[in-house]
């Protein structure tokens, strides 16, 4: 039986820069993903900002494209917003989790694709991990097993374990081709749409994927809106944005994928229970508010990695420090992006979401940015006197022509 110090399960953003950095540092590193390959199920549309790239040392190679402009489409509203320069990315998701597990194999450690995990039981303080690929049972040996298999958290909730209640959220994307004329028109561009017409209890989506090639997609949060009672399969919203808003007659349709979210309200999650220590979305590490997951995933991958290493050398011997500093980092965060999360897209009406694009409107790019991806929301706040003032303006001027309106009129005597 093969012995590693490090069985990780799953392949994606979390378990891929866990098994890197692990590996990276010497230790003996297992990576098993179940599907044979990454471009299976590229569910993710990837987009993140800039600084993704330098703190993780991506390369270029796995930028599908830049974005400067966002844009944001309410049932009657648009918001616009350009930067002088890229902030942030749209990445190729097989390409990034294959080059996750490229360096994996680069720096000595073992990557098995096609590999399912089944079960584990403790011996001696070692996991007995039993995996299984296409027809063959394997049995490997870890010092520490690391659950990186996102919603499923396969591995830290024993088979038949009942799980707790989960709040989800499913997204379906379409890639599709299209002529370069109509690429242009999404080029460097995040395109969200919100709001009953677009996408009630969620938000839809265009992202520039690569030249000639378009992202298109919907997600919706599965709980009751205050106000929308019934909503249409994802399809049709994505339908509607392909012939409403972007009225293109010819595309070829590349691909569909999605998948669901399971996020655990108030962070709930197991984070460890013996040798086994969960990270990413197995610990909603996804935002809630924006849907952000794959810079999270990694961060939560770094922090798991100094914790595993104390555990490997001994220094420590629980997780339990880990999930104090994974609360430490998100907890206080991720309530305050549940709670406007869950106003957003549950209990807003039609006219509010029109009404914080109208608020955000004059702010800068870099200011909007600060505010959705780096939760930064004490900069709401900026906008208030530029909004004050204009609604002050506008009661002023229409104050003024029904004053005028009055003065003009000839006097009853
Ligand atoms: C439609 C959609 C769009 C999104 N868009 C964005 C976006 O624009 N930007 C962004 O930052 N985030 C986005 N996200 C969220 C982001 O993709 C996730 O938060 C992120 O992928 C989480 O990484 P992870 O490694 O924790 O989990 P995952 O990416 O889910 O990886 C888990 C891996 O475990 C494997 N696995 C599961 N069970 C087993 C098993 N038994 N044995 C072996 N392997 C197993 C799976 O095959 C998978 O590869 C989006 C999500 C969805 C659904």
């Amino acid at each position: 039986m093969q012995q590693f110090d490090v069985v990780v399960v799953g392949g994606g953003p979390a378990g891929g820069q866990c098994a890197r950095s692990l590996s990276k540092a010497g230790r003996k590193v297992l990576l098993v993903e179940r599907h044979q390959n990454f471009d299976i199920n590229s569910f993710s549309s990837a987009g993140t900002p800039l600084e993704t790239l330098s703190q993780y040392h991506l390369p270029e190679s796995i930028v599908g494209s830049y974005w400067h402009k966002f844009i944001v489409v309410t049932s009657s509203k648009t918001g616009n917003w350009e930067a002088q320069k890229p902030l942030g990315a749209v990445l190729d998701f097989g390409k990034l989790r294959t080059f996750l597990a490229s360096e994996v194999s680069q720096n000595g450690g073992d990557v098995w694709m096609g590999c399912r995990y089944v079960s584990h039981e403790q011996h001696n303080g070692q996991a007995l991990v039993t995996l299984k690929r296409a027809e063959e049972t394997i049995q490997v040996g870890a010092t520490v097993l690391v659950d990186a298999t996102g919603p499923f958290r396969s591995v830290i909730y024993d088979k038949g374990t009942p799980k707790p209640e989960f709040l989800t959220g499913t997204g379906i994307e379409y890639l599709i081709e299209v002529e370069d004329a109509d690429y242009q028109r999404y080029a460097d561009a995040l395109t969200f749409f919100l709001g009953y017409k677009w996408m009630p209890k969620g938000y839809s989506w265009i992202f520039p994927m690569e030249p000639n090639r378009l992202k298109v997609g919907a997600g919706i949060i599965n709980a009751d809106h205050q106000f929308v009672k019934q909503t249409e399969p994802l399809k049709h919203y994505i339908h509607l944005i392909l012939d409403e808003y972007m009225k293109i007659p010819h595309y070829k349709l590349v691909e569909v994928h999605g998948s669901t979210l399971k996020y655990s309200r108030g962070l709930q999650d197991i984070y460890y229970q013996d040798n086994a220590i969960a990270i990413g979305d197995a610990v909603s590490t996804v935002n809630f508010l924006g849907g952000e997951g794959i810079r999270h995933a990694m961060q939560a991958s770094e922090i798991a990695s100094r914790h595993i290493q104390n555990y490997l050398d001994g220094r420590i011997s629980s997780f339990r420090d880990y999930q104090i500093e994974m609360h430490k980092v998100f907890l206080r965060t991720w309530n305050l992006s549940e709670k406007f999360g869950m106003k957003k897209y549950l209990q807003d009406c039609d006219a509010i979401v029109d009404k914080v694009v109208t608020y955000l409107q004059p702010m800068s790019l870099e200011d909007v940015v600060d505010i959705l991806f780096y939760y930064r929301f004490e900069k709401v706040s900026k906008g208030l006197p530029q909004y004050i003032a204009r609604k002050l303006d506008s009661f002023l001027t229409r104050s003024l022509s029904r004053l005028k309106s009055i003065y003009k009129k000839p006097l009853l005597r």
